[in-house]
């Protein structure tokens, strides 16, 4: 769920839940095919996120970090 009016993140599921922010990012790594089938992990491309979570169901929701360059980004 976006933030709301007020700027609150609020849970998809419980409407009325702000959400937890972890404290400092996460990163989530690139996964890339391989010929084998398998993925490998290019720990070179990543983006970091800020991430939410609901303390009741635990659903998460992650927000880019603004520094982040956009050449990084699929436009
Ligand atoms: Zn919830």
């Amino acid at each position: 769920m976006p933030k709301n009016e007020n700027g609150e993140i609020k849970c998809v599921n419980h409407p009325e839940q702000t959400m937890n922010r972890f404290d400092g990012e996460a990163a989530f790594i690139r996964a890339e095919l391989a010929d084998n089938g398998n993925y490998d992990l290019n720990e070179e491309k990543l983006i970091t996120v800020y991430v939410h979570c609901c303390p009741i169901c635990g659903y998460i929701e992650s927000y880019l970090v603004p520094s982040i360059e956009s050449t990084s980004l699929i436009q």
